[in-house]
């Protein structure tokens, strides 16, 4: 078969990686039916409609950088680039009981290496071992090993302990969604680099409307528009259901072996959002707030990152790698109380809460969830790989535009 024929292609869930493969297969001139076993697209970037407070909520709120180039282009095809705010330059809000409020900023006036020295260097509680260790980390990041952890990397080049706290594990955590005690150094060096190249993908990006209208709505509509077939609650259970000449399988590994009737075990790490709305203003110092050494690690103003001006305040708090076993009612009543001592005041009562545990928020960074497939079916899921990008939106949209280009370029399918 040419590449220049038009296919006929499955497209196996319907998250980001699923709709982004959809896409740019259909852009290519194929014929795309996306099979989606939920009655709503998005998969793990998804929203629900909260009957309590009449609002669309966010499983959790999604934070970008500036390096997510894949997904700032997809977002601009699809015209929704406007649906994320960007800070002007890298700040990183935190808090901290011993020093209070504190940030690292970065600032824009000098070149982005020496900007993040600076930045350190500034925080308080931080001197030139600070600095030292960052060059050091700096130095080191293009010759890591497949199997270091990122805690044996701190080891290595003899971090500073507060260093480690105030930025290095708070970027671990965040973006690897795992602790600096299994997450993997050659990943979580190719995350440093990738968004410390320069000012414009150092900073960050939010979603300033629930993620289904941001990114979910304007990507589907464009699939329609291009003619894509969209099935809802299809759950496909066996590759022999499909007899495309091609199919794209964008599952989650753990997803796309059960598919596969492969019983190998995938490691996945919980992430935990608790949403509070308060009758009560909250004063807090940013949108966004890194805590230290607390159980909520990060407090979001929702309402101001949607610029809702609505009577009730919406935060949510998010605990990334989470373990936790105590009850949801005991983890609420710890996180008002952390709240309390951020902003220095007695918290009433929120007049809502909703919890949310995501069991299976991210597959980890492994080196063995690859998996042998016939030639017409191909991998778009997220399965990363040491060195590669952690579990993000966007090594999803970079999986799904990958696979639509393997799929358009393949000879062989249907063989
Ligand atoms: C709470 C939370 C917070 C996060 N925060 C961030 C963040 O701040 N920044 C960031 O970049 N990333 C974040 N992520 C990660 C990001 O959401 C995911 O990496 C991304 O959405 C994965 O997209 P995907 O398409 O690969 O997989 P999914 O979104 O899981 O899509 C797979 C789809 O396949 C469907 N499916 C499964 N089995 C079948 C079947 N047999 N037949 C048909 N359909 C099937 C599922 O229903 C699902 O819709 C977060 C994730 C969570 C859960």
């Amino acid at each position: 078969m040419s590449e220049t024929q038009s296919k006929r292609v499955a497209v196996v869930g319907g998250g980001i990686a699923g709709l982004t493969a959809a896409l740019r297969l259909a852009e290519y001139g194929h014929q795309v039916d996306v099979y989606e076993a939920a009655p709503a697209l998005g998969g793990r970037t998804k929203s629900f409609f909260d009957e309590g407070v009449g609002e669309w909520v966010d499983n959790g709120p999604h934070m970008m950088v500036g390096a997510y180039h894949a997904t700032r282009k997809l977002l601009a095809d699809v015209g929704a680039s406007a649906h994320v705010s960007w800070q002007s330059s890298l700040t990183l809000p935190l808090w901290d009981k011993q020093r209070g409020f504190f940030k690292l900023q970065a600032p824009s006036w000098l070149p982005v290496n020496l900007a993040l020295l600076w930045a350190v260097y500034r925080m308080p509680g931080h001197d030139l071992s600070s600095v030292k260790a960052m060059l050091k980390l700096a130095l080191g990041m293009m010759n890591r090993d497949e199997e270091q952890t990122v805690q044996a990397w701190m080891d290595e080049i003899g971090a500073p302990e507060v260093l480690v706290r105030d930025m290095l594990e708070v970027l671990c955590l965040g973006v690897m969604n795992e602790p600096l005690t299994t997450a993997n150094a050659k990943t979580f060096a190719r995350v440093l680099a990738t968004s410390f190249s320069s000012h414009q993908y150092a900073k960050m990006g939010w979603f300033n409307k629930p993620l289904s209208q941001a990114l979910v709505a304007p990507v589907a509509d464009k699939l329609r528009a291009l003619g894509v077939n969209m099935e809802l609650r299809h759950t496909v259970r066996s590759l022999d259901e499909l007899n495309h000449d091609a199919v794209v399988l964008a599952l989650p590994a753990f997803a796309r072996n059960r598919l596969l009737g492969i019983q190998e075990e995938v490691k996945t790490q919980a992430i935990t959002n608790i949403h509070l709305w308060f009758k009560q203003h909250i004063p807090l110092p940013s949108l966004m707030l890194g805590m230290l050494g607390t159980y909520g690690q990060w407090l979001f103003d929702v309402s101001e990152m949607m610029e809702q001006k609505d009577d009730l305040q919406h935060l949510c708090v998010t605990i990334s790698a989470d373990k936790s076993e105590a009850s949801q009612d005991e983890l609420v009543a710890l996180v008002l109380d952390e709240l309390g001592k951020v902003v220095g005041e007695n918290i009433s009562q929120p007049e809502k809460i909703r919890f949310i545990r995501e069991k299976r928020a991210t597959v980890l960074v492994r080196k063995d969830l690859d998996v042998d497939l016939p030639r017409h079916v191909f991998d778009a899921g997220e399965a990363p790989y040491p060195g590669q990008l952690p579990a993000t939106i966007e090594l999803a949209v970079i999986s799904g535009e990958e696979v639509a280009k393997k799929v358009h370029l393949s000879h062989e399918i249907n063989a």
